[in-house]
């Protein structure tokens, strides 16, 4: 293992130390964010060898940069993301739903990192009489959320003006994105009633996931970082609970934070802080990460003899592979997807509609999408083409 002594500024957020192990790049000098963009760093990530936090500590934070106020509305200017969105933030909500006070006791709201008000308009369809705002940095996300009718302040909660208390404060996959995650914590806390809850949902980095392939995720926390964390922050009940293993999503934690003395979080148990094994976890995210060497090979391997190679989908998995697959995805004249709308290029490659494709023996298409769905789309595509799919590298 490699180890990084890095320079004194350079502390683990969670324990401060600065004894960091280094993760292998699944590419030598480029990685991807999560709009798809390619950026010419390595991933540059670390494993702390005292408590198993993963920082993006080799480089400057994104959010450092215009990223997320300039770039980062790619994230959501994709094929078939209406319809993606709307089903990944009703699943979200039932689960967050679960930790929210009881009886509805909440009145006043705050999303952090609203993006495009997706979770608002689901708030707002389930519980009527809630008073909603949020806070997005990116305006053109602000914007589209402001013409769907929500309060949004265009900032980030760190720079808010804004000094009103709420009954509930959420945020939803934004902490791994934050530079300081106690900073962006306490930022939420300062703007909580006496008798309110945070709920806080992120990656389970005790899971190795997609997750950990992200140049815009600085940080991959295990549950009892977070557990950590809100007691670093003087909360007298913070839970954390994991997501089921579900191949269909990749794994999540839920934080909840509060001092209200009769919220029970539907009698959720504080999250066991197992004596975790950082050499396992280091191994086990090492591996995940060198897997897109393997898989490299494999595809380009796979692919060689056919003339015309197509990507089935164009979205995250697709943007991984484009990556970190690159002998692959070179020889890729264009990726299919189902339903052709206004987008047509994704990372370099034209889109086309699956029922343009000609079908002959020449065609071999590889499976962009999330591993889980490789069996199904097999069946279903292979009168078009030769299908690859490769879901025995990856669960999530
Ligand atoms: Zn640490």
């Amino acid at each position: 293992m490699k180890r990084i002594k890095s320079s004194g500024n350079n502390k683990c957020d969670i324990c401060e130390s600065n004894n960091w192990l280094k993760l292998p790049d699944p590419a030598p000098s480029h990685s991807v964010t999560t709009s798809g963009k390619i950026i010419d760093q390595p991933l540059g990530k670390s494993l702390c060898s005292k408590c198993g936090f993963v920082q993006r500590n080799l480089f400057l934070f994104l959010g450092h940069t215009d990223y997320y106020h300039e770039e980062y509305a790619s994230y959501y200017e994709r094929p078939g993301t209406e319809e993606y969105h709307r089903k990944r933030y009703q699943a979200l909500l039932g689960w967050m739903s679960r930790y929210l006070p009881e009886n509805h006791e909440f009145k006043t709201v705050l999303d952090v990192g609203c993006g495009q008000g997706w979770m608002m308009d689901e708030m707002l369809s389930r519980y009527h009489d809630i008073e909603i705002s949020g806070i997005e940095p990116n305006k053109h996300n602000s914007d589209i959320a402001k013409r769907k009718g929500h309060s949004i302040t265009e900032t980030t909660i760190e720079q808010s003006a804004d000094n009103k208390t709420y009954d509930l404060i959420y945020s939803n996959n934004v902490l791994q994105h934050v530079n300081d995650v106690k900073g962006f914590l306490y930022n939420m806390k300062i703007r909580l009633n006496e008798q309110g809850v945070i709920i806080v949902t992120c990656p389970d980095g005790s899971r190795p996931s997609i997750d950990l392939l992200w140049s815009d995720h600085n940080h991959s926390l295990l549950p009892e970082h977070l557990v950590r964390l809100g007691r670093k922050l003087g909360f007298e009940k913070v839970y954390v609970t994991q997501s089921d293993n579900n191949p269909s999503i990749p794994p999540a934690q839920l934080l909840v934070m509060s001092n209200n003395p009769v919220y029970s979080g539907s009698s959720l148990e504080e999250a066991r802080v197992p004596v975790r094994e950082i050499n396992h976890d280091y191994k086990s995210k090492s591996e995940y990460l060198e897997s897109f060497r393997k898989l490299n090979k494999y595809l380009a391997k796979r692919i060689s003899g056919y003339s015309n190679v197509y990507n089935f989908g164009a979205s995250y998995w697709t943007s991984v592979i484009a990556a970190y697959c690159p002998d692959y995805w070179k020889r890729v004249e264009a990726c299919v997807i189902d339903t052709q709308d206004s987008v047509n290029e994704f990372m370099g490659k034209k889109i086309i509609e699956l029922k343009s494709l000609r079908k002959t023996d020449q065609n071999v298409m590889v499976l962009g999408t999330a591993p889980n769905s490789h069996t199904a789309l097999e069946n279903r595509l292979n009168e078009y083409s030769k299908i690859i799919k490769w879901d025995s590298f990856f669960n999530y």
